[in-house]
């Protein structure tokens, strides 16, 4: 039986948990776990055998995707400015994919939030020259220690290379390789740490884990997110999303304004549902029996969340 003692490891040894397959799940499609061997042992082996695709965009940002959240990469002479840091156990990846990209050493790192797959990679990238900022609630659960329910792990807090030196409560504004960044802070969304970040010369908004593309998403009750908070963000992102404009998800494909439109009709039609049957007095579980999500399970469901996952994430909240 593991106890809570035991989950309070490093994150760079990522997690254990006593649901493993609760867990793993947002690493990877769950196919990918069919083998269980434990959980750090399974989730290290996955981050360094993670293949990483590199996709430039428009002007000098490119994404990485497939090391934990996607990550934004900004090149140029003041060096590379990344979105996020991945898992640890993806270093030689990311490194080589950065390579891949320019010769500039990596200077600036910005997370998106707290969670582990947006901040595992942290330490190393600031070992390698990365100062690191982020929003306030970011550097406060990372230095705590931060249960999250809805993964069933308590982390310990982050070593103190990990943690950001640079932080900002509302908006932050960033001058760098001849571009402008701008960053906000959204209401309590799908943590109480989220931020986007928009390059505003290549017109590239990037909206972290308040946008899952293809994916149910995750919603951290525990550290400030709720269904209602995940809404008003994905609002908030289309009243300024434009017809030209590039979106990076925290997970899944680059998209734009008609797949963000898509992703709000999904959350706003899954909450009314679950609520009005919460309402009649029905169980999770048969509103899990109920299939309310029903139309996009077989392309949305199978990665991440499941739609049992994502159903109780909306169930909590209404
Ligand atoms: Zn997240």
């Amino acid at each position: 039986m593991t106890t809570i003692l035991d989950l309070r490891i490093s994150r760079r040894c990522f997690l254990a948990s006593t649901s493993a397959a609760t867990a793993v799940a947002l690493v990877a499609p769950r196919k990918l776990f069919a083998q269980d061997d434990g959980l750090v042992q399974t989730a290290r082996r996955t981050a360094a055998a993670s293949t990483i695709t590199v996709q430039k965009l428009r002007g000098n940002v490119s994404v990485l995707m497939g090391a934990g959240g996607n990550i934004a990469v900004l090149t140029g002479r003041d060096g590379k400015l990344l979105i996020d840091a991945g898992f640890a156990g993806a270093r030689p990846k990311i490194t080589d994919a950065l390579a891949s990209i320019s010769s500039d050493p990596t200077k600036h790192l910005i997370n998106t939030h707290w969670h582990f797959d947006h901040t595992d990679g942290n330490e190393w990238l600031h070992s390698a020259g990365a100062a690191i900022l982020a929003q306030t609630n970011t550097r406060k659960h990372l230095s705590t220690t931060t249960r999250v329910e809805g993964w069933n792990f308590t982390f310990a807090p982050s070593p103190a290379g990990a943690i950001p030196t640079d932080v900002f409560d509302d908006e932050r504004i960033l001058k760098l390789n001849g571009t402008t960044i701008a960053l906000k802070h959204y209401a309590p969304a799908h943590t109480d740490s989220d931020i986007s970040v928009h390059f505003t010369d290549a017109d590239i908004f990037h909206v972290a884990d308040t946008f899952w593309n293809g994916y149910y998403p995750f919603i951290d009750y525990s550290t400030g997110g709720s269904i209602d908070g995940m809404i008003r963000a994905t609002e908030a992102n289309l009243a300024r999303v434009t017809d030209t404009m590039i979106v990076i998800p925290g997970h899944g494909a680059v998209a734009d304004k008609s797949q963000l439109a898509f992703y709000r009709d999904l959350l706003v039609s899954t909450r009314e549902k679950v609520a009005a049957l919460k309402k009649q007095g029905k169980t999770l579980g048969e509103i899990v029996a109920a299939k309310p999500t029903a139309a996009t399970d077989a392309k949305w469901g199978n990665g991440f969340r499941s739609p049992r996952d994502f159903i109780g994430d909306v169930f909590l909240g209404v």
